[in-house]
């Protein structure tokens, strides 16, 4: 399953996918017989495809959050270990995310993909995405409430709701994660049979999960193909050569951190062979930018940590559930780029202090993105009218929205993965499995 054959398969489909998907799409255009069979090839068999995978992924999230991590905390026991394993995740997130964010500003100055945009085109853009850009406004709630204890009551939903099923349907992750810490928590303080026997129970919860996992990646090849080519057939690359300045700027800094900075950190403090480590993530590499979505990652990312690196379940379940909620690099790099790219765009000039501003609240309002496809978008809105750049302004870069949700997704599980790494050779230094 997690053979190299069957990584390489995964990265042919990505690349077929892609490359079946932007011919379709450009053959098409002008020919109503062409497009017609392709949206009844893209409708009828590559999404239904795509839509199972997908569905096997997500389906095992909440049963594998609740089980994993509650039966990490309850398993450790030791509060001092989770405190420690806590502080090094939660430092290791914080640098790495801050960083992203400077360096996506720095890059956006010097490159200022947005400062040669013409007048025309910025008002082409926002008239054919205004309306999108306005559902988007609608969605955010925070930004809708009003008085204080209307944000209060929201900023408390997003970690204690009143009813923790209403959340897991809504698929919210961070009332999920505190309900299983503390779940494992209550777990913990049990008499020792009680706590085995729940552990036992928990675990496997767990390995079940991820033996479905096992056979949704079987089809995995096929159906990242397909997501990809749902997505291309679509949208092409028309776009992409308006708005080229600006996904280059953020795509190259996107490669540059899964291919020079997570190897460098993965060999100075993973201490491990960086292409052998990158090489048997590929799997999670190519569902990350297929799905687009964090969330639907994580079993692929638990099953690879657990199965082929070799992490210990114990750090897996802690970190890599936290890493898919609140750690999100990528995230935060794109915030920062998008901020600067549309006051660019609209000859606003944002000086030092408002740069460190941006900085500080695309890494905090990246912990509160949910990691599904275009999470970040009504929290960006929010980023953006705190600096006083205009939020409709998200309409201008909505089109391309997708290719960067799909690398930005790659970046922050990834970011996962290698801070899990970190703190299972830290961990395992200390207490030998
Ligand atoms: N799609 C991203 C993720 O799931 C979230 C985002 O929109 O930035 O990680």
């Amino acid at each position: 399953m997690s053979s190299p054959s069957h990584h390489w398969r995964i990265l042919a489909g990505l690349l077929l996918g892609a490359a079946l998907g932007v011919a379709c799409h450009h053959l098409g255009e002008g020919r109503e017989g062409f497009r017609a069979v392709v949206t009844w090839a893209s409708d009828w068999i590559a999404y239904p495809i795509g839509q199972i995978f997908l569905r096997l992924l997500f389906l095992v999230v909440v049963p594998l959050v609740l089980a994993a991590l509650a039966g990490s905390v309850a398993r450790l026991g030791n509060l001092a270990s989770l405190g420690r394993m806590g502080l090094r995740m939660g430092l290791f997130f914080l640098g790495t995310m801050a960083f992203s964010v400077a360096m996506g500003l720095l890059a956006m100055r010097l490159f200022t993909p947005g400062s040669g945009f013409s007048p025309e085109l910025r008002e082409q853009l926002m008239q054919s995405f205004a309306a999108d850009a306005a559902t988007l406004g609608n969605a955010s709630a925070v930004q809708a409430a009003t008085t204080p204890l209307a944000k209060v009551n929201l900023v408390l939903d997003m970690f204690l709701p009143r009813n923790i099923l209403g959340a897991i349907t809504g698929m919210q992750m961070l009332p999920l994660i505190a309900f299983a810490l503390l779940l494992g928590a209550g777990v913990g303080v049990q008499s020792e049979a009680r706590r085995q026997r729940a552990c036992e129970f928990l675990d496997t919860l767990a390995d079940a999960m991820i033996a479905i996992v096992g056979w949704a990646m079987r089809l995995a090849p096929a159906a990242v193909l397909c997501l990809i080519f749902v997505a291309t057939s679509r949208f092409g690359l028309a776009l992409l050569g308006k708005l080229s300045a600006y996904v280059g700027v953020v795509l190259g800094l996107y490669l540059v951190q899964l291919l020079v900075l997570y190897p460098a950190l993965v060999a100075v403090f993973v201490r491990r062979g960086p292409v052998a480590f990158m090489r048997t993530c590929v799997p999670i590499v190519a569902t990350a930018f297929s799905t687009s979505s964090s969330n639907a990652t994580l079993p692929t990312s638990m099953r690879v940590c657990e199965r082929d690196l070799g992490i210990r379940p114990a750090v897996c379940s802690f970190v890599l559930p936290m890493g898919a909620t609140v750690n999100m690099n990528g995230t935060a790099l794109f915030e920062g780029c998008a901020v600067l790219f549309v006051a660019q765009v609209f000859g606003i000039d944002l000086d030092l202090g408002q740069q460190a501003l941006v900085l500080a609240l695309c890494v905090l309002s990246a912990v509160g993105v949910a990691g599904v496809p275009g999470g970040s978008l009504p929290l960006l809105m929010i980023v953006m009218a705190q600096v006083g750049v205009p939020p409709a302004g998200i309409a201008l870069i909505l089109g391309v929205d997708r290719l960067l949700d799909m690398g930005r997704t790659v970046i922050n599980v990834m970011g996962d993965v290698v801070t899990a790494a970190y703190v299972e050779r830290t961990e395992a230094a200390r207490a030998p499995a």
